[in-house]
């Protein structure tokens, strides 16, 4: 039925080359296409053999004239790129002068400032709807799936959302003093950065990791919660009309702060480039080279995740509330293609939302966030790809 070209072969890339080998009606062929082509190989050669048939290339993602290329030698159908966040723009400028659809799981960050913000990205709309083709962005788990969550329930409990409350948490254990569950360099960046949350159409910044709460977690129990600006809170402040107050919150333990905190105070998290033996580095970047490999942490993994949604609003005139979560098992995750289950939970719905479009269920011209389609057959594919979601209609909220 469909070709799609994989930008990028690390934690999260991996799951989504296996999710399209699972689904060889929709993904007839497969293009893994990185930075370091050995890692594409690795990868065809776990998958060969199957129906999928899988050709790999080597690509450096910043320069839009290879991705062209390479685009117009393979003929995908659309492309989904797990690469990092700064090749989002080369690629989607690809995609626009090629005809092809784009996927992605993160918003385009410029390399010097963490900034994290949909203006470049939505920029594109009216090229991509000239065009003809259809950008989606932020179809992983968190965006994704809670964008996702949050037009589901707009759509079938709610008649005004007040308030969203993102828990993302995630209870496993890989055995290590400190790494991150995905890249490093990213993930840094992200929790090292003010909070921010949005109410009464206002956001209102935090001191980075200075909001705490405890929450209840179904099958993972009481956690630390932490208030992080997360870049969904943008696009659903613009898309889910008339909501009064939307927050972030993810786990960690007091472990992983207490290195996190060193590791600033002594200016490893920097990404200002500083001269070391003569040579330029930055020590963010360093500090990446040294620490466990995301990819790396699957069969060292155990415990759950549990990512969902706390929905505030009425229904009829009367107030409702609403939690829809996922529960992820890093042991099943990993017994099934060899991941933990933070790349796990990002690439199943990357997969899903490229299969939707291949699909032509998910397409419309232009550049959309996840939550500006209908949820329904998103909601159905994850029950059926691996990561079911449950309800409760009367949970703990957070004040
Ligand atoms: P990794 O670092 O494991 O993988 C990134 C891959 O991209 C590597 O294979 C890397 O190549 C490749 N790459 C980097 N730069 C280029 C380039 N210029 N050209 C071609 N390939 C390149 O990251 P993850 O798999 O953990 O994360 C992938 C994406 O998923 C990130 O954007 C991250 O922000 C996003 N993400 C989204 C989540 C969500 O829920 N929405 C959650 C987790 C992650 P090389 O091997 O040479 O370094």
């Amino acid at each position: 039925m469909g070709k799609a070209l994989i930008i990028g072969a690390g934690g999260v890339a991996s799951v989504v080359v296996h999710k399209c080998c699972q689904n060889p009606d929709v993904f007839e062929e497969i293009c893994i296409a990185s930075r370091t082509v050995s890692k594409c190989e690795d990868l065809k050669n776990k998958l060969a053999g199957g129906r999928t048939i899988i050709h790999t290339a080597q690509l450096d993602a910043d320069n839009t004239d290879e991705v062209i290329e390479l685009i117009k030698s393979f003929g995908p159908d659309v492309v989904i790129n797990v690469a990092l966040p700064y090749q989002d723009l080369t690629i989607m400028d690809a995609c626009l002068a090629t005809g092809v659809h784009y996927v992605d799981t993160a918003n385009y960050e410029p390399l010097d400032t963490p900034k994290f913000e949909y203006k470049w990205q939505w920029a594109y709309k009216e090229k991509f709807e000239k065009a003809g083709i259809t950008a989606l962005l932020g179809s992983g788990f968190d965006p994704g799936v809670t964008g996702v969550f949050t037009a589901y329930a707009q759509k079938h409990y709610f008649d005004e959302i007040h308030t969203i409350d993102i828990v993302d948490a995630n209870a496993g254990d890989h055995g290590y003093a400190f790494a991150t569950n995905f890249n490093p360099e990213i993930n840094i960046r992200e929790i090292t950065a003010k909070g921010r949350y949005f109410e009464n159409g206002e956001w209102i910044e935090t001191e980075p990791l200075s909001e705490k709460k405890v929450y209840d977690l179904p099958e993972i129990g009481p956690k630390d919660i932490y208030l992080l600006y997360h870049e969904e809170l943008e696009s659903l402040a613009v898309n889910i009309k008339g909501v009064k107050k939307i927050r972030f919150w993810m786990t960690f333990s007091q472990n992983y702060l207490n290195h996190l905190n060193v590791l600033q105070n002594v200016g490893m998290t920097s990404i200002e480039p500083i001269i070391y033996e003569g040579k330029e580095i930055v020590p963010l970047q360093f500090l990446k080279a040294i620490l466990p490999d995301p990819a790396s942490l699957g069969p060292r993994t155990k415990g759950k995740t549990n990512i969902g949604c706390i929905i505030q609003g009425t229904k009829d005139g009367k107030p409702k509330t609403y939690y829809v979560y996922n529960v992820c098992v890093h042991e099943e995750c990993y017994a099934e293609v060899g991941s933990q289950a933070i790349s796990y939970t990002t690439g199943v719905p990357a997969m899903i939302g490229a299969m939707l479009i291949i699909k032509g269920i998910w397409k419309k011209p232009g550049v959309y966030n996840v939550e500006e389609f209908d949820p329904d057959p998103f909601m159905e594919a994850l029950n059926k790809h691996g990561l079911p979601w449950q309800e409760d209609f009367s949970p703990t909220l957070l004040d």
